[in-house]
């Protein structure tokens, strides 16, 4: 992350003009602002095949968290994990060039810098039982145990349904936090 710019408001409000958005979706959705990891560890390979990096304390917790887990029989997938300011800038426009409206991909994608996969703590996981970033990841045996036991690794659910931050309910999405590590 030599290249690293800091992730400044500015920064944010200048991406976000680009789009004609307005940057008090900042305030308005109450989003916080996430620094970029400044080190990276390798995590594992994702489902697309590429290899995923963390935030090397987050690293340590996933793989504890994702052996306990094959150890009770139940395989956590990594579909994502750490993304750059500039990768998120990327998606976004991606999804724009598909025709999608920014307020529409807004809901789904955090707004460039207030992604929680910009801290390297956060990972998308998936299931053999279930399609990737679909909410019927809630119904696999994958989330059942996650529900159970992922707090113990430090890992939490951070867009449960009715989050204040107004993303859509993401079952897959769980965070490392090692304060409230139980
Ligand atoms: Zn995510």
């Amino acid at each position: 992350m030599s290249n690293a710019r800091a992730i400044t408001r500015a920064r944010i409000r200048e991406t976000l003009a680009q789009w004609g958005v307005h940057h008090d979706i900042l305030e308005s959705r109450r989003l916080p602002i996430h620094a970029e990891a400044r080190s990276l560890h390798f995590a594992g390979l994702g489902t697309d095949g590429r290899d995923k990096f963390l935030a090397p304390r987050a690293a340590n917790a996933w793989a504890a968290m994702r052996d306990a887990a094959l150890a009770d029989g139940v395989e956590l997938l990594l579909v994502s994990a750490f993304r750059s300011f500039d990768f998120q800038v990327q998606l976004i426009q991606a999804k724009l060039a598909k025709g999608r409206t920014i307020d529409e991909i807004l809901t789904v994608n955090a707004a460039p810098g207030c992604s929680e996969h910009h801290s390297g703590r956060a990972v998308d996981i998936g299931s053999h039982d279930s399609s990737p970033l679909e909410q019927d990841f809630e119904q696999t045996p994958a989330f059942t145990w996650l529900c159970t036991h992922a707090a113990r690794f430090g890992f939490w659910l951070s867009y449960p349904r009715g989050n204040a931050e107004g993303f859509l309910y993401e079952p897959w999405h769980w965070c490392w936090h090692p304060a409230r590590r139980l």
